[in-house]
């Protein structure tokens, strides 16, 4: 069967749930080296992250569906700031994240994962929720 890895992700949260979104439109897909990165996060950036793979004859059936999902939820989120409908999830800087990291390093700690933040791509204001959902019409 070949394979091709359609997006890459630093959690199993956010790869999880993209998962089941595409199991959900009927694409048959999984994840790969999801325990790796679960079980030690420092190792993610070595090992490119959690890969969600397709068969590579639905590759492009498949980016497209995503292509329209992402827009379709970006779209409902507005940066309160500028506006902007683009957010990104990323570590929260704080001491305590450093800890925590370091804390699961050492003991190997499972799902112990950093705290994150919702940043918005194109000011940078952060939220540790997602910002309000626009009126839909
Ligand atoms: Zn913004």
């Amino acid at each position: 069967m070949d394979l091709v890895i359609i997006e890459t992700f630093d959690n199993y949260f956010k790869a999880n749930i993209q998962l089941t979104r595409l199991r959900a439109a009927g694409v048959e897909c999984y994840l790969k080296d999801e325990y790796v990165v679960t079980i030690d996060p420092f190792l993610s950036n070595a090992i490119g992250g959690i890969k969600l793979v397709v068969r590579r004859n639905e590759e492009h059936k498949v980016r497209k569906l995503l292509r329209e999902m992402n827009s379709a939820s970006d779209r409902q989120l507005v940066c309160p700031l500028c506006g902007s409908h683009k957010f990104i999830l990323v570590p929260k800087r704080s001491t305590e994240n450093i800890l925590t990291a370091i804390t699961t390093w050492l003991f190997s700690a499972y799902a112990v994962s950093a705290e994150n933040v919702y940043q918005c791509t194109d000011c940078g204001y952060e939220s540790e929720t997602l910002p309000e959902v626009a009126a839909v019409n």
